[in-house]
């Protein structure tokens, strides 16, 4: 057991998934899990989902030693600012938003002395949400990316490194900035594009009569997995991680734009030696053990 106790504050995909991986390997004493709406909550007791459901975030902090918080990224300060006070002397607070500079900035300024903030990222999701869609194997084999804020005690940062390997991952530290750069680029970007493609076909389904949804071949069909994720995280995502997205937006253009041209003009080997190119790089990213080259990206039909 690494904690005597846990608080969850937001009951979501991250969260659920943290508790059932907690359960499975006994990582604490006890969890308690708040959510902000009473449904959420509801459902929570339902299905079991923590050893305690609050009905406030200040009841689920109080005596906790770690503190998660997984709500949006542009909600984290707010619930900062509510929990502060009520926060155990000794505690880690850390949370798993996707962007980790805005978090640091808005989270940090509320936490009192004596009070260790390290920011954490898994690096695991699917297109689900809400208290229901967790599981305990989200996390295994993934990476966890942790970002501690100066003056974190070096126990805070061990321990929960201890639980994120406990949960499955493997953990790596890593600068704030660089983290958004490197998720702009892996995550965040991608994710726009996709949304802008099946907006695109969205708007061509009423000149080609549904043929777009009817004959959905696999390309269009994985753009839309990604892009059936949560409206409200990824706005946030974009909201605050804008000068990242917006440098690898721009050269996104520029290499389309290159291969624009070489379509018009005909200029084949180079869309060659391009994709020729990329097709390396899911190599790697199969040999690295990060996804697995069944024809359904090994997800399965229920995530
Ligand atoms: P989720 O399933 O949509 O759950 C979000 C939770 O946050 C819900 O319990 C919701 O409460 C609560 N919430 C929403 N808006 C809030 C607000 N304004 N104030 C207080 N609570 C609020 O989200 P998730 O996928 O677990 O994501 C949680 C965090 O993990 C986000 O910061 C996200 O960036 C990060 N993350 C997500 C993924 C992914 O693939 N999904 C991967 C890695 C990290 P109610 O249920 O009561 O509405």
């Amino acid at each position: 057991m690494i904690y005597q106790r846990v608080a969850l504050i937001g009951l979501g995909l991250i969260a659920s998934s943290m508790f059932w991986g907690i359960k499975r390997q006994g990582l604490a004493g006890e969890v308690r899990g708040f959510a902000r709406s009473e449904a959420t909550r509801e459902t929570a007791r339902r299905i079991g989902l923590c050893d305690v459901v609050c009905d406030s975030a200040i009841e689920a902090v109080t005596d906790a030693d770690l503190v998660v918080l997984a709500v949006p990224v542009g909600a984290m300060g707010a619930v900062a600012a509510e929990i502060a006070p009520h926060l155990k002397p000794g505690a880690t607070v850390t949370d798993v938003g996707s962007v980790k500079q805005d978090v640091i900035d808005t989270v940090g300024p509320h936490l009192p002395e004596g009070v260790d903030f390290v920011a954490g990222h898994p690096l695991a999701g699917t297109e689900h949400s809400g208290p229901e869609s967790g599981f305990a194997e989200l996390f295994d084999n993934r990476w966890c990316l942790l970002v501690p804020v100066e003056g974190a005690a070096p126990k805070a940062v061990a321990d929960l490194r201890a639980l994120w390997e406990g949960l499955g991952s493997n953990v790596e530290e890593m600068e704030a900035e660089h983290h958004d750069l490197v998720l702009a680029v892996t995550s965040h970007t991608p994710h726009l594009i996709a949304y802008t493609m099946v907006g695109v076909a969205d708007d061509l389904r009423r000149v080609t009569d549904s043929e777009v949804i009817k004959y959905s071949a696999a390309g269009f069909r994985d753009f839309t997995r990604i892009a059936a994720s949560d409206p409200t995280m990824w706005r946030d995502v974009f909201m605050t991680n804008k000068e990242a997205t917006l440098e690898i937006l721009g050269r996104f253009t520029e290499e389309l734009f290159a291969l624009q041209r070489a379509i018009r003009t005909g200029d084949g080997d180079h869309l060659h030696d391009y994709f020729t190119r990329t097709r390396a790089i899911r190599r790697g990213i199969i040999e690295a053990g990060q996804d697995t080259d069944a024809p359904d990206f090994g997800r399965g039909a229920s995530r």
